[in-house]
């Protein structure tokens, strides 16, 4: 209320009144305190003439016997000319300073000696105008003409004192006066203040409203100009200025969505930092990444460094990454090549971010990480220079024996037939295997590019089996295993490229022979979902593998315990393909097992592949 605007114009516009008055006041109380002063001077010196009435008359009465008596009946007469009543008196004194005769009904009371009177008594003529604050008055000494000198003449002092009451009843009427007016002039004041203050607090009131509307985003509501002064200009100023603000608003609005859509689309983590080490920004895929430390505005600089095993900072001036692995600076920041963290594997794009004010210098207002995951690509490079070794592997072994044994044949052309056998019989079978592994890894490449052909057609999956059985049967004698084949009735015929199938299975069950040892059992079953899809199982009860094994079991050349497969002739293809040649036609391939118990593999395959027949 105190601070309002409404109130310090009253307050101003009433001190203002109170002081004009005051001053009114004073300057006319004083002007007429001065005025009567002089007023009184000029009459007395008119009155007290050396050469006037009064002055022959008092000198005439002066030199009569009883002097004082006559001065004091001149005086008397001249009553009016004097201006003598009850607020003004005359005196008739004697040398010694003794009131004789006085027009003051008190006479005996003492005259105060005042400097004027004193000055008429010493034998002085000048009177000072204005005796004191309370008084005026006017001395002169009368001396007789004709007779001696003072002291034997006896002469008199006539005083004229007036106690300036009727001055002072005057100012005090004025002051009454000017009280009332003042008093007027306030409540005038009051009541034109009032009007002014509304007049100009009102439209500010409105205008103050406003305004918060304004700051607390309420941008619709129009600011009314009611007037065209100052005021009114104030307010299409403030318009105008809320319709920059909100298109500017609008502006940085559409601008945060776009960039918001855009990270939010992003595949790669973006979580950006502010100098003090808190999160500025993140999108989805950085929340996946950093999980509920991130949603919950926990996640920190330095968790971050930590998690993508960057080196420490104590925040981001101190923050050196060109000691980090793998680092690449570029332009803007640098790259950290395959930062491994819970199992995934990541290229990280570090930048600083850097706000250049108008009026200042480029400031570092904090740093951005774009996390970008290549897992997948680390992967497929790892089983490339896996597989290329595999397979520099798995052929030089062949190779070297196929080597050996011709090297040993020519360097003894005298060999025995039977020992020449024995090494041309090694060569024959190296080079088989060399075969079989090019000729799968020829199926894999051909799987992997799409230039399989495929020849589909339609049969029925019992004769098919029974004639792999027959195919294998003197396979199956050698290790002396049992076979059982059981099927589901009403099995429905499938349509799936026969060649591949077969290729499949036989390379099932071959693993089951090669994987049991003789004399073992292996069951085949065939059933049926709804004649929807045909599932193939194979179970034996062979070796067995180990179960952390299981999950590797269709990598390319995987093989469990290297040198007990390799006896059996196996290259580490036969499951991958069958994976791929299996998925291919729209089906699925899995193994359980148990160390020592036997394996069972599952074949479950659409009745109508999703193949189509490709003759080229
Ligand atoms: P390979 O040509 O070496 O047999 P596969 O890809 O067919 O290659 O099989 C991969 C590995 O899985 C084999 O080396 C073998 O160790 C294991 N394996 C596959 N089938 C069986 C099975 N029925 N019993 C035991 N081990 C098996």
């Amino acid at each position: 209320m105190l601070k309002s605007l409404y109130f310090k114009i009253v307050l101003i516009l009433l001190i203002f009144i109170v002081a004009v008055m005051a001053a009114v006041g004073a300057i006319l109380l004083n002007g007429v305190t001065s005025f009567y002063m002089d007023d009184f001077a000029a009459q007395m010196t008119e009155c007290f003439e050396p050469e006037g009435f009064l002055m022959r008359d008092l000198t005439e009465a002066a030199r009569a016997e009883n002097a004082p008596s006559r001065m004091k009946d001149v005086l008397s007469s001249y009553r009016n000319i004097l201006g003598i009543d009850e607020f003004r008196n005359y005196y008739v004194l004697n040398t010694d300073g003794d009131t004789l005769y006085g027009s003051d009904p008190e006479l005996g009371a003492e005259l105060i000696m005042t400097p004027n009177l004193l000055s008429a008594i010493s034998g002085s003529e000048t009177n000072l105008r204005g005796g004191g604050m309370d008084y005026a008055d006017w001395a002169v000494r009368i001396h007789p003409e004709g007779k001696g000198t003072s002291e034997e003449s006896g002469d008199c002092v006539v005083y004229i004192k007036d106690s300036l009451e009727e001055m002072r009843q005057l100012n005090s009427v004025l002051f009454s006066i000017i009280i009332q007016s003042m008093i007027i002039g306030v409540l005038i004041a009051v009541l034109l203040s009032f009007f002014l203050a509304k007049s100009i607090s009102s439209p500010l009131q409105s205008l103050t409203y406003d305004t918060q509307l304004v700051a607390s985003g309420e941008f619709s509501h129009e600011i009314e100009v009611s007037s065209a002064d100052e005021i009114g200009v104030l307010a299409e100023n403030f318009n105008y200025m809320k319709e920059r603000l909100r298109s500017t608003l609008d502006e940085v609005n559409g601008e945060r969505q776009k960039l918001d859509t855009v990270l939010s689309g992003m595949r790669d983590a973006v979580v950006a930092f502010m100098a003090d080490g808190t999160v500025l920004h993140s999108n989805v895929s950085a929340e996946e990444l950093f999980g509920d430390e991130l949603r919950e505005n926990r996640l920190m600089l330095d968790d971050c460094l930590e998690k993508l095993d960057l080196p420490m900072t104590d925040g981001i001036d101190g923050l050196d990454l060109t000691t980090a692995d793998g680092v690449e600076i570029t332009r803007d920041g640098y790259i950290f090549h395959d930062r491994i963290t819970d199992g995934k594997v990541y290229d990280v794009g570090y930048a600083r971010l850097r706000y250049s004010p108008d009026d200042g210098a480029e400031q570092e207002i904090g740093c951005v990480f774009i996390i970008h995951d290549v897992t997948a690509r680390y992967e497929l490079d790892k089983s490339r220079r896996e597989f290329v070794a595999n397979v520099s592997h798995e052929l030089n072994t062949p190779l070297t024996a196929i080597k050996g044994a011709t090297e040993t044949v020519r360097a003894d052309p005298e060999m025995d037939p039977d020992t020449r056998d024995y090494f041309l019989d090694m060569v024959l079978s190296e080079s088989d295997r060399m075969h079989r592994i090019v000729s799968d890894l020829l199926t894999l490449s051909r799987l992997d590019n799409n230039r399989t052909k495929w020849d589909i057609e339609t049969f029925d999956m019992r004769a098919f089996i029974r004639r792999i059985c027959e195919v294998m049967r003197p396979e199956l004698t050698a290790h002396r295993h049992r076979v059982t084949f059981g099927s589901e009735r009403n099995m429905p015929e499938i349509t799936a490229d026969r060649q591949r199938i077969e290729q499949v299975v036989i390379n099932i069950l071959s693993n089951s022979i090669k994987y049991t040892p003789d004399g073992g059992q292996i069951d085949i079953v065939l059933t049926h979902k709804k004649k929807q899809t045909v599932t193939l199982t194979v179970r034996d009860n062979g070796s067995g593998i180990p179960e952390e094994d299981l999950e590797h079991l269709f990598e390319r050349f995987y093989r469990v315990e290297k040198s007990r497969t390799q006896d059996a002739g196996g290259t580490g293809l036969g499951l991958a393909i069958a994976k791929e040649l299996v998925e291919a036609h729209g089906g699925t391939i899995t193994i359980a097992s148990k160390l020592g118990e036997g394996t069972t593999v599952k074949i479950e395959l659409p009745v109508e592949c999703r193949l189509k027949t490709e003759k080229n």
